[in-house]
């Protein structure tokens, strides 16, 4: 199994459509988890930010919309485990 770096926490602002442009290659990137407190953003080659919960409500909305499409061809969950952090 391939294991990649953990995601480091960084601050990014999220555009209106909770996306973010990755840092390192330019594409963006799309919610695939959240915590109670972080939501975890990935791009298409895999890199990863972990960034604060936005306060808006709206905004939580959009990344539990991203998550829920992302959850049916990703087995998010499956790497949640991995990671130890499904529950906090
Ligand atoms: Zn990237």
């Amino acid at each position: 199994m391939e294991r990649s770096a953990p995601p480091c926490e960084r601050i990014v602002t999220l555009r209106p459509d909770a996306t973010v442009e990755c840092a390192d290659c330019g594409l963006p990137m799309f919610p695939i988890a959240e915590s109670s407190l972080t939501v975890t953003l990935e791009c298409a080659n895999r890199h990863r930010v972990v960034t604060a919960l936005p306060a808006e409500r709206a905004m939580r909305v959009l990344i539990d919309n991203w998550i829920a499409k992302k959850g049916a061809q990703l087995h998010v969950q499956h790497e949640r485990w991995e990671r130890g952090e499904d529950e906090e």
